[in-house]
């Protein structure tokens, strides 16, 4: 679970990491009601990186300035994401940007340390270009990250000094926040040289998913979108695809079979919902309405091939929760000869061919076949 740099920020100052005064606002007029110093910097909050160059980060010299820009950068899109908030942060005067981040190594099995006097820019891009000007340690699980070892990693990055021991500081703290908060990634991108001291100009942090249940208080997980987080309160698991074939199935083997299908009959899935083993009417009837509220859906496919599922159960929550755009229903399995009927008896066709179902659907799409594929 990724979270926004004032929440990362909530989480560095409570460990003791240098941050820089801010307030995060919804309305460009709460600019008013800072008391903070000025120059300030105005930073959208979004999940997405690179904010700085889409536009996102703005210094600004004047409350009224700060205004102006909170304006331009509250409802902006950055990468498809909508800027509803942004931090407001009292401006620093950099000398020079480092980067450091403790990330976890799936291919070594330990958590690493990474870090760059190459910061301000994406590592990714550092890694590419000067491989050399990455410095990387890993933590022993047993022993953490031992100052030693964050002393090595500072020397390297060109620290000596009292400002070696700051960096040796914020190196310890910032494994120690990564260990004890269970993250996936915690990133400072710039650590800024500023006035002689090391400060986290940006922060970043992403939650181990697996672990979230080990931790109250958590912010709400924003990376789901409305639907996938509609389909989560109800125990359903929905994936968001871009294109116009809604698709409901069983199972994770048979909804992934399904995509298949449909792309082999040149269709493409606008989303999917798998409404597990077992659905119930109800489940049905949930999973309908979630995936024909995305935009851009123009015909649903259904792909129920019943085991646990009882295909009457399916066939009530369908009668219950009519689809709204063309549909292509395949239904067979257990109790198939039921949900066929209860279907039939309310005049919505079903086939029993997963190929036939997924053909006429792409057709449905086009605005081709009648409705139902009878
Ligand atoms: P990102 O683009 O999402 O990584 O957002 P950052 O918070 O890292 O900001 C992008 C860049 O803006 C940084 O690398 C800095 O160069 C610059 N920047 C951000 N905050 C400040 C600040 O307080 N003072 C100065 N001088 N530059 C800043
Ligand atoms: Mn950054």
């Amino acid at each position: 679970m990724k979270l926004h740099e004032y929440q990362a920020k909530e989480y560095f100052a409570r460990y003791g990491l240098p941050v820089q005064k801010g307030v995060v606002i919804e309305r460009p007029e709460q600019v008013a009601n800072l008391t903070l110093r000025y120059p300030v910097v105005v930073k959208a909050q979004v999940l997405v990186g690179g904010r700085g160059k889409a536009g996102g980060v703005k210094l600004a010299a004047t409350p009224k300035e700060a205004e102006e820009r909170a304006r331009a950068i509250l409802g902006m899109d950055i990468k498809g994401e909508r800027v509803t908030r942004v931090l407001v942060v009292e401006a620093a005067d950099i000398e020079k940007e480092y980067y450091l981040a403790f990330v976890t190594d799936r291919a070594a099995g330990r958590v690493a340390a990474i870090a760059s006097a190459e910061g301000g820019v994406e590592i990714e891009t550092v890694a590419h270009t000067a491989p050399e000007k990455i410095a990387r340690a890993e933590a022993d699980p047993f022993l953490g990250f031992p100052d030693f070892q964050a002393r090595v990693v500072g020397r390297r990055l060109g620290f000596a000094g009292a400002l070696l021991e700051e960096f040796v500081k914020i190196a310890a703290t910032l494994y120690r926040l990564y260990w004890a908060e269970d993250a996936d990634l915690a990133e400072i991108n710039p650590l800024a040289l500023v006035g002689g001291h090391l400060l986290c100009v940006d922060a970043k942090l992403v939650l181990d998913d697996n672990a979230l249940y080990r931790h109250a208080g958590l912010p709400a997980n924003e990376e789901m979108t409305e639907l996938e987080a509609a389909a989560k309160k109800h125990g359903l698991s929905y994936v968001e695809l871009d294109g116009d074939v809604a698709v409901i199935g069983n199972g994770a083997g048979l909804v992934m079979s399904t995509l298949d299908l449909l792309a082999h009959f040149g269709g493409r899935a606008a989303n999917f919902l798998d409404v597990g083993g077992g659905a119930s009417a109800e489940a049905m009837q949930t999973a309908l309405g979630i995936v024909q509220r995305k935009p851009g859906v123009r015909a649903v496919f259904i792909n129920i091939f019943g085991g646990i599922t009882r295909c009457d159960d399916v066939a009530r929550g369908i009668v219950e929760n009519p689809p709204k755009v063309p549909a292509s229903i395949r239904l067979t399995g257990t109790n198939e000869a039921e949900g066929q009927k209860i279907l039939k008896d309310a005049g919505i066709a079903a086939g029993l061919d997963p190929d036939e179902g997924a053909r006429v659907a792409v057709e449905l799409a086009r605005g081709g076949a009648k409705r139902g594929g009878r």
